[in-house]
């Protein structure tokens, strides 16, 4: 199998929500996709694993918002990555209530369908919801919807392991030259970011040139907002 023709397959990035009995929760998904217009329908693939998953099972019901290009990345941070057993991940976002009283993220987002689960296919490691959408809004015209794409590619983010199309890097061909030489890169344990020294982080006023030690301690990951603390070097 070769893994890296897997990321030929385009994605958007969106929030998948939830809520059961008053706990709600959220995730990042990329797996989201229209599969019939009448009636209009959409499809999300969820890990078993994720915690929304379950609210969706009992609730019956997920909405999906569509994330903005521009988004800051501490959003991806908030509802990627971490599991929401551990924190209110909507403490700090804000969202809105459909009429059918499913959470719906807002922050950062250009587009949401609230949905009402139609079919559930079990794939095995995860479940295919298909829901029928009973309400919709369109925030923003004319902002670019996120790709997965370019969240890989210029915000150089990384796919968690409840995520369908995981790939474990290891499996990558040209996983040494992503990787190799090192130069004094390290790495975000939490999403798998790679600070580069060479490239610093222009988008968060770190010149190119800087060293990891010298990053101000109030740094953080620009893909997940991990402090500097869950970095660990690349060994060369
Ligand atoms: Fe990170």
């Amino acid at each position: 199998m070769n893994f890296d023709a897997f990321f030929k397959i385009s994605y958007g990035l969106y929030v998948i929500s939830s809520e059961h009995e008053g706990i709600k929760s959220g995730y990042v998904a990329n797996t989201a996709f229209q599969v019939t217009s009448e009636p209009p329908q959409i499809a999300i693939s969820c890990n078993k694993n994720n915690f929304t998953c379950h609210l969706i099972e009992r609730s019956g019901q997920f909405s999906i918002s569509i994330l903005n290009q521009a988004s800051k990345a501490d959003i991806i941070g908030l509802f990627g990555y971490k599991s929401g057993t551990d924190i209110n991940k909507f403490e700090k976002a804000e969202f809105i209530y459909s009429k059918a009283s499913t959470p719906v993220l807002t922050q950062d987002c250009i587009a949401w369908f609230d949905c009402r689960v139609k079919q559930v296919v079990d794939t095995g490691s995860h479940l295919l919801f298909i829901g029928e959408i009973i309400e919709n809004e369109l925030l923003d015209k004319d902002a670019e919807p996120l790709t997965y794409a370019y969240y890989r590619d210029v915000k150089k983010g990384s796919a968690p392991k409840n995520a369908p199309t995981y790939i474990d890097k290891s499996k990558l061909k040209d996983h040494e030259t992503k990787i190799s030489p090192t130069s004094n890169k390290y790495v975000c344990l939490a999403c798998g970011y790679i600070y580069d020294p060479a490239v610093g982080d222009v988008e968060n006023g770190i010149k190119a040139g800087t060293s990891f030690e010298d990053l101000p301690d109030d740094w953080t990951c620009p893909t997940c907002g991990s402090l500097k603390s869950m970095f660990e070097a690349l060994e060369d």
